[in-house]
């Protein structure tokens, strides 16, 4: 079996939904080499014909990039349009990217995307590569949130390419292999319903209850019970939209939790599963900001951090409305209601947590409230805060390491005052609460000029920073003393980094 992939790649996708799509053929590129793979990915994507470190190999390289092609796979460009910055683009699509296919490992159903394999009919003005930098930190962030349990697309790994990519200057040409249980976004639904075309809506729509959706999840398993073609359209429809709304609620609530800002919450980078998606000048806070804008080319703070729940909102609005073709008006406006009852649930539910409360009082709100604050008056740095605080046991000295963290002390430790106070009320060890607390309070995150550094490295040839980067990231919650310098402050010049839309 060893290098027969016949078995491997399913084409579902082209095959219901040709209007939404074109079959390529990917960029050949003669000279691929491995820049990092992820063995976690590789592991998600085995079965027992086709074990993961195979997926590793120079032969599955070659697939990837073109060299070779897999019999029986029919690489496709995905069309979608989508809202960017507000405003309708009916002219986009995988402009860069290519499924390979589809595959079914011992762990479910997952599509292979390469980002950065050519041209297509969907390229508009782009040179259809990416980069060695722009891979890397998709990479790491992908593999980094995943670890942190916030729902991502992963990736296998970044190969370079071997060629030169002209960006603001010359930089290394990459591509990243992306893996995911399916790459349909909002942007696919908004084209379907501006194609005015009701059968295509209603297939897209079937497909994604056929194909997509994680037939497990609890919303769902009624669905699965019927029999599905007693099931209505209108009832698939109002199923998919409830799924992806709470789905999409509970990532943002995570996104809000870790500090995590994306940057370019157009609708064409919503994922259909609610997974983090299109990773390009996204950033971890450092200071507490949370009108914090980590894309340079956002210039009026449209997607600045406090402003994303309310921006995915806004993107499911508008998948609503790709949907009304289907399903009425109130019935949708009924749906969506649901959002902030379910981001507001799961983000009070982290907030506790990285508090280390197991037990309940309505104060607790102000508490938080207040902590907030405080980072942000003294440009505390957001997860170091938390960090300490989940160092702390409950004995307070006038100058602790907390305290230390905030330019007003005194402010700092009233605070800590009162939510000693407030522990008094638990009934949990202070060991058990630090213990936890450090379990949902990451210790290292992908920071900005960590990113910056490794890719500098790796860019000279150097790629065992990046390589010792992602080990770290792989265990954020550990305490990995060795690796401490991962944890540490940002230096003064990761202020200057500018991070734009430009991959
Ligand atoms: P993004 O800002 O990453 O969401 O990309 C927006 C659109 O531009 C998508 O349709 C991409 O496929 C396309 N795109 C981005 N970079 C390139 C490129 N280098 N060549 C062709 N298309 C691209
Ligand atoms: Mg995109
Ligand atoms: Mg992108």
């Amino acid at each position: 079996q060893k290098n027969n992939p016949d078995i491997l790649f399913n084409n579902t996708y082209i095959k219901y939904l040709p209007e939404l799509g074109a079959v390529i053929n990917p960029a050949k590129f003669n000279k691929p080499s491995w820049l990092i793979t992820s063995i976690d990915t590789a592991e998600l994507l085995s079965s027992p014909s086709f074990p993961s470190l195979q997926w590793l190999s120079e032969s599955s390289l070659d697939w990837f990039a073109g060299k070779s092609l897999v019999s029986g796979a029919q690489p496709f460009a995905q069309k979608y349009t989508g809202h960017q910055f507000g405003h309708y683009n009916p002219q986009l699509g995988d402009g860069r990217g290519v499924l390979l296919g589809e595959v079914e490992s011992s762990h479910g159903r997952f599509d292979i995307h390469v980002k950065g394999a050519g041209q297509t009919p969907y390229s508009r003005f782009g040179d259809g590569r990416a980069v060695v930098r722009s891979s890397i930190r998709e990479f790491l962030a992908s593999e980094a949130l995943h670890h942190l349990g916030i729902p991502t697309s992963r990736a296998l790994g970044v190969f370079t390419t071997g060629e030169q990519v002209q960006r603001e200057t010359i930089e290394q040409g990459a591509a990243l292999i992306r893996v995911c249980p399916s790459h349909i976004r909002f942007g696919h639904f908004e084209n379907a319903f501006h194609h005015g075309d009701t059968d295509l809506q209603t297939r897209l729509v079937e497909y994604c209850i056929n194909h997509v959706l994680p037939k497990e999840h609890s919303d769902l398993v009624e669905l699965y019970k019927a029999d599905a073609s007693d099931v209505s359209i209108e009832e698939k429809t109002r199923l998919l939209f409830r799924f992806t709304i709470k789905r999409t609620a509970e990532m943002v609530a995570k996104w809000q939790a870790h500090g995590f800002c994306h940057g370019v919450m157009n609708t064409d980078n919503m994922s259909i599963l609610g997974l983090t998606f299109d990773y390009g000048p996204f950033g971890f806070l450092d200071q507490y900001n949370p009108q914090h804008i980590c894309n340079h080319s956002d210039h009026t703070g449209r997607y600045a951090f406090d402003e994303q729940p309310g921006v995915a909102l806004w993107n499911l609005n508008v998948l609503g409305h790709s949907l009304s073709g289907l399903l009425d008006g109130p019935i949708l406006r009924a749906e969506l209601e649901q959002y902030q009852p379910h981001l507001l649930a799961e983000y009070s539910n982290l907030m506790r947590q990285k508090m280390g409360f197991a037990k309940h009082k309505t104060d607790d709100r102000i508490l938080l409230g207040e902590l907030l604050s405080l980072m942000q008056e003294n440009k505390a740095d957001y997860s170091i805060v938390w960090r300490t605080l989940s160092e702390m046991d409950n004995v307070i000295v006038e100058s602790n390491k907390f305290t230390d963290l905030f330019i007003d002390r005194d402010a700092a430790l009233k605070w800590l005052k009162k939510y000693s106070n407030r522990l008094t009320i638990e009934t949990r060890s202070d060991e058990k609460r630090t213990q936890t607390m450090q379990a949902i309070n990451p210790k290292y995150i992908l920071r900005n000029y960590l990113a910056q550094q490794v890719i500098e490295a790796s860019e000279q040839g150097d790629n065992r920073p990046l390589e010792e980067l992602y080990s770290v990231l792989k265990r954020p919650y550990d305490s990995q003393p060795e690796y401490s310098r991962y944890a540490q402050h940002p230096p003064a010049w990761s202020e200057e980094l500018s991070i734009s839309c430009s991959s």
